[in-house]
């Protein structure tokens, strides 16, 4: 086997991605945007997206929500705000790509702050309580 840059594609969405940044996902190999688009909204219960969210707290280490980073912090905010927002008015108010708000959902989920709910059939976010 030769080390070095190697891309491969995305089993979902066909991206070209540099195979070390690739992702398991049941058994395929993924594109991080897939990887975190597959935690949530869809399965927010499954041990799987548990276990990732478990991941990202080992990285973001443990949080307060006075202690958020700043791009948690808006999407927190707006939520709270507006009381919902579905990924796409997210994505449009706050100039964020889909991954990054998926990773970010998984951390207020996590923290009990943000969770997923579908209304109708669009996917809203909404303030934990
Ligand atoms: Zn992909």
């Amino acid at each position: 086997m030769v080390w070095g840059k190697k891309t491969m594609k995305c089993a979902r969405c066909g991206a070209e991605i540099d195979e070390r940044d690739a992702y398991e996902l049941g058994g395929e190999r993924v594109c991080e945007d897939c990887y975190f688009d597959s935690m949530m909204p869809q399965h927010p219960c499954d041990p799987f997206a548990q276990s990732a969210a478990d991941k990202f707290s080992r990285i973001f280490g443990v949080i307060s929500p006075e202690e958020l980073l700043d791009d948690q912090k808006r999407v927190y905010e707006l939520l709270k705000k507006r009381g919902k927002a579905s990924q796409e008015e997210l994505i449009r108010e706050l100039g964020m790509r889909p991954g990054e708000i998926t990773q970010i959902m998984i951390v207020l989920r996590r923290l009990k702050l943000a969770k997923a709910r579908k209304i109708g059939d669009t996917v809203y976010y909404v303030p934990w309580d």
